[in-house]
């Protein structure tokens, strides 16, 4: 699991016996939304395995279960009178604010924020003063991180010689092509625990069973991974020739270069972003989004999966929920609002560009 970005800072300053990390369980938070119950399960096992691997490493930890943030962090501040926080900025635009406005006054201690480590554009901006009406193109944006990064080059050059091998991507799968086996896990003591409690949180939608189907975009959005450490995993498995180069290329396109580019975008445009509505679309969310009961067969298959197992692809997103929300004229803050309840991946920085 990758190193919070301020352990070592206040480890440093205090000595790791004097170093307690918080996490709270705000219980507004978990209820803000009809959220898919395994992005629930995941959060909060995730933070529990993460407690107790701190604990074991000599950190003491203070988890706090809570009506709201504020009230958790409050009382963790009263308890433990703590001479400064320290944390690091929130990806989203409203947790952002929150931290740079309100944490220091609400608490009355000293709030040191750190850069965000789950994107890389917080360490290298390619664009860094981007002029307000110039179209920024995702091509020239990878393009300029794989050169910054040095992934998949071979001096000035891209590797092999192209930028992008999606010609050969396009080619059907083989016949006798073989997917590999879903890795699974069993849910262990802190799961199970988590899983009831989940079941029993009000307006959460889903059934809570293994998480089977969500693949590496709910990991890498809480941190559980991070995008430069997959990056070069998949680059060496190329220069180790077990992976073709437009397998390499296709993949890491997506990491280093669409999803540092959604979240450039997002801080680029935000706030208006959220509220911008082109097409000035203003009808409801029909209610087979909550339910899969429609006579539109693409649609019942692929919502019906979202309800059960809290993921879709990019394409079923893309082309088939997306596309049927353009045609329909359904507002675009609810087409967000319904995205954010019903993925595991799902987080405001993603979700408010991408619709
Ligand atoms: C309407 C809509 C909503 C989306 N909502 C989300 C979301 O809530 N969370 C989310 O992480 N992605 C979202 N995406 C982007 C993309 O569809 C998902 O990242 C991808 O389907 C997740 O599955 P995967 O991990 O198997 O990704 P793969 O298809 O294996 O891709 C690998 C990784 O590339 C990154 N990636 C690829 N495309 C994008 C993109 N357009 N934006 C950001 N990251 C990208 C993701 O981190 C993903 O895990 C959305 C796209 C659309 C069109």
């Amino acid at each position: 699991m990758p190193e919070h970005p301020v352990l070592a800072e206040a480890e440093a300053g205090y000595g790791r016996e004097n170093v307690t990390v918080v996490l709270v369980e705000s219980q507004r938070r978990l209820e803000k939304r009809p959220y898919q119950r395994k992005k629930l399960v995941l959060l909060l096992s995730a933070m529990r395995h993460y407690a107790d691997d701190l604990r074991r490493r000599g950190y003491q930890v203070d988890r706090v279960k809570a009506a709201t943030f504020t009230q958790g962090l409050r009382q963790h501040v009263t308890n433990h009178r703590p001479d400064q926080l320290f944390t690091m900025a929130a990806s989203d635009y409203d947790g952002r604010r929150y931290q740079q406005e309100s944490l220091q006054r609400s608490h009355g201690v000293p709030v040191t924020i750190r850069p965000n480590t789950q994107f890389l554009t917080s360490e290298f901006d390619p664009y860094p003063v981007p002029e307000p009406d110039k179209r920024y193109l995702m091509e020239y944006f990878y393009r300029k991180m794989r050169t910054h990064y040095d992934v998949l080059m071979a001096g000035d050059d891209p590797a092999g010689g192209q930028w992008n091998y999606d010609k050969e991507n396009r080619k059907p799968l083989p016949k006798d092509n073989q997917p590999p086996p879903v890795i699974a896990f069993e849910p262990d003591d802190i799961t199970q625990q988590v899983m009831q409690e989940v079941a029993a949180i009000r307006h959460a939608t889903g059934v809570v069973e293994h998480l089977y189907h969500s693949k590496l975009a709910a990991y890498l959005n809480i941190g559980l991974l991070e995008p430069m450490e997959l990056i070069r995993v998949v680059e060496e498995a190329y220069l180790a020739r077990e992976a073709p180069i437009n397998s390499a290329e296709g993949f890491i396109r997506q990491i280093l270069g669409w999803r540092e580019y959604i979240y450039w975008q997002y801080w680029r445009l935000m706030p208006g972003l959220y509220e911008s509505n082109y097409w000035a679309a203003q009808r409801p969310l029909p209610q087979f989004f909550w339910d899969g009961q429609t006579d539109m067969n693409c649609l019942r298959y692929i919502i019906q999966r979202a309800i059960h197992s809290g993921y879709n692809h990019h394409i079923e997103r893309l082309m088939i929920i997306c596309n049927f929300c353009l045609l329909a004229g359904t507002d675009p803050l609810a087409v967000n609002e319904w995205f954010l309840s019903a993925y595991v991946d799902a987080y405001d920085w993603v979700m408010v560009p991408n619709v």
